[in-house]
């Protein structure tokens, strides 16, 4: 199965999500669990919740991905910043029991000075705090373009995170196009060579899902900023590679392409088209 969708707004609840994705003849989304600049998160609705779960299941959906606000930042040299996160985080755990089996997707962090190796042991902390063993979701660390002080502009810097973090099995890591690209990660003309540094670093058991964006920036520019397929550095033809690849093809793939919902559902008839059953 080919799970292929975009980031939609959670703002008309969460079954329409799931309907405004099969509209645009997407069997996945993405969606911000809250504002993503600020902290206010509604209150689930559990009957909509529940709706959306037999919604999916009916129709045939992969696994959908919750994304954390960019703005929490859980290796934070200020403290009151990663409390906020892991207060956060842990509320938005407990909102994703509604919708058992599914990803929670974050940004590691910014050190904001404190170094790299500080930084990773506050992200690993934070994690040892609110992952529970009855927790259901998988939650994922998304690879960056490692602009200013962020963390996981390398592979290497992912796996000392999961290193640390003592339930490993609800762990896993959201590869995204643009940002690896923008961390110098050739996925262009080496594909297969970033999967395998990827498998020897972290191990291709933990790629969960697929941010898939195009970028504004050549590889390694450290930017992140995220163009409509087709229109970046990375190009139509590499996405065609990218989600006929053996070791991706299974994963849900999200666009966070600049896009209104007409505007995703052209991509995603653009990407089933290159898609090799
Ligand atoms: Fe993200
Ligand atoms: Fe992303
Ligand atoms: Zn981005």
């Amino acid at each position: 199965m080919f799970h292929i969708g975009s980031h939609l707004s959670p703002s008309a609840g969460w079954l329409a999500m799931g309907q405004t994705a099969q509209a645009m003849n997407a069997s996945t989304f993405q969606f911000f669990t809250r504002n993503p600049r600020g902290s206010k998160a509604k209150a689930i609705d559990p009957a909509d919740a529940a709706a959306l779960v037999t919604f999916l299941k009916e129709n045939g959906f992969g696994p959908v991905v919750a994304h954390a606000p960019y703005t929490i930042n859980p290796c934070s040299k200020d403290e009151r910043t990663r409390e906020f996160a892991l207060q956060t985080m842990a509320d938005d755990l407990v909102r994703m029991e509604h919708l058992p089996g599914n990803y929670y997707n974050f940004h590691p962090g910014s050190h904001t000075g404190l170094g790299a190796e500080a930084g990773i042991a506050l992200i690993a902390d934070t994690l040892n705090t609110i992952l529970k063993p009855e927790q259901s979701t998988v939650v994922l660390l998304e690879t960056m373009a490692g602009k200013g002080t962020e963390i996981g502009g390398s592979f290497e810097e992912l796996r000392a995170i999961l290193d640390r973090v003592e339930l490993t099995d609800h762990m896993g890591v959201c590869l995204d196009t643009c940002h690896v690209n923008d961390a110098g990660y050739d996925i262009v003309n080496d594909l297969d060579g970033v999967l395998t540094e990827f498998d020897r670093v972290i191990g291709l058991d933990r790629l969960r899902a697929i941010h898939i964006n195009d970028s504004l920036n050549p590889l390694g520019a450290r930017k992140d900023r995220h163009a409509r397929i087709g229109e970046g550095f990375i190009g139509t033809e590499a996405f065609g590679r990218i989600i006929n690849h053996p070791a991706l093809r299974d994963l849900p793939f999200v666009l966070e392409t600049p896009n209104e919902l007409d505007g995703y559902a052209r991509e995603i008839a653009l990407l089933r088209g290159l898609r090799k059953e």
